[in-house]
């Protein structure tokens, strides 16, 4: 194996990322060498490429950035058991701390004492990473590299999706992002009477479209709570899968469902924001949850369950985009531009 390999540094405080040889890291006794096959973009590496406040306050320079992953093991640490070299595996981008009292009882997702893949570790942009054990998951070796990597996001869709009864339930989805895209079909496939998506961007409502939403809504052409209701015997969506973040969508998200709805809220507004908590969450008995990560391990056993019944397959035309390593800059602006669904980088793809 050779001493060095390529890996996409963030060397500063300030934007941009550079593509660097630097060692291939060594393994601890409990740490997982795997050959990275293919790493998905994240919008929080689109964050921290472009160095936005959030990024500023949060990274420290140097290190190498992703935490999409998936590879293959090419070495294990003598105290290894959970996976073996030739294994296909991904990670969860989660490190916890296994012992605060929300690690204790079994809510690692809650840990208190996180630290994030390529956020406060070296990441996944690169020929090769080292895991901790705790964090390896192992894949179907039947499924493609690349739906392999996107299951830490899904895992984000399906934790929002599946944390109340979806059956015969309509389901709004605000944000099509690939998160809120994903947690489409993954809404169907729980059995939900009708998907209905919301977003401001024709190419992404477009996308969720050939996902299998039922309705397509964009606030800027209609008034989404007319629609919503107009599709739910004047009632409202039984559910909400908050996506998107954004202060409006959430406020016409409370208005559009129904009394007694559950409103899950995965999307990450960038400031605080304004509600009428008495007129559209109290006095109409709204369930607001706040949705973080995916469960340590529940998630990915749905996840891999979901694949398994024909999720990977309905998934593949959100992969828009494959890129080297080489074109980060390229991948960055397609992501800024709207006008994408998932990208991977593979860094075995010649430039
Ligand atoms: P994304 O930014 O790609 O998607 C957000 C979507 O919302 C975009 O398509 C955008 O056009 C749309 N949008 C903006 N304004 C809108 C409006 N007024 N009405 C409807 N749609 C509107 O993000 P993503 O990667 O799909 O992630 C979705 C959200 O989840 C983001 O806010 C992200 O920060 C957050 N997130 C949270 C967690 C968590 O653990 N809670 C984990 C991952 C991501
Ligand atoms: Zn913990």
């Amino acid at each position: 194996m050779a001493e060095l390999m390529r890996a996409l540094r963030k060397l500063e405080a300030g934007p941009g990322a550079a593509l660097q040889q630097v060692p291939i890291p060594t393994v601890g006794p409990r740490d997982v060498l795997v050959r990275v096959r293919a790493a998905s973009i994240c919008g929080t590496d689109y964050h921290i490429y472009s160095w936005d406040p959030w990024a500023a306050g949060r990274v420290k320079p140097p290190l190498t950035i992703g935490h999409e992953l998936a590879g293959e093991v090419v070495a294990v640490g003598r105290e290894v058991t959970a996976c073996k070299v030739g294994d296909y595996v991904s990670a969860e981008s989660h490190i916890v701390c296994n012992q605060c009292p929300r690690c204790r009882v079994g809510e690692y997702h809650l840990c208190e004492h996180t630290r994030i893949l390529g956020v406060d570790t070296d990441g996944v942009f690169a020929e090769y990473v080292a895991i901790p054990e705790q964090n390896v998951w192992v894949n179907d070796k039947d499924i493609p590299f690349e739906l392999q990597s996107i299951q830490e996001p899904l895992g984000n869709a399906v934790h929002t999706a599946l944390s109340g009864d979806l059956t015969a339930r309509s389901v709004l989805v605000t944000g099509c992002g690939p998160i809120g895209i994903m947690s489409v079909p993954v809404a169907k496939m729980a059995g939900a009477e009708i998907v209905i998506a919301m977003d401001v961007n024709e190419y992404r409502l477009e996308l969720a479209g050939r996902l299998g939403a039922d309705l397509l809504i964009n606030p800027m052409r209609e008034d989404p709570v007319e629609v919503v209701r107009g599709a739910t015997r004047g009632y409202g969506a039984d559910v909400v899968l908050e996506m998107s973040g954004n202060p409006s969508a959430i406020r016409q998200a409370l208005k559009a469902a129904r009394n007694g709805a559950r409103i899950s809220l995965l999307g990450l507004p960038g400031r605080p924001l304004e509600l009428d908590l008495a007129a559209d969450v109290i006095m109409r008995g709204l369930v607001l949850q706040g949705i973080t990560g995916r469960r340590m391990w529940q998630t990915w056993y749905q996840v891999r369950s979901l694949y398994r019944a024909g999720l990977a397959e309905r998934l593949r035309p959100l992969i828009t985009h494959r890129l080297p390593l080489e074109q980060v800059d390229t991948a960055m602006e397609l992501m800024g531009s709207g006008r994408s669904g998932k990208i991977v980088l593979v860094p075995d793809l010649k430039a």
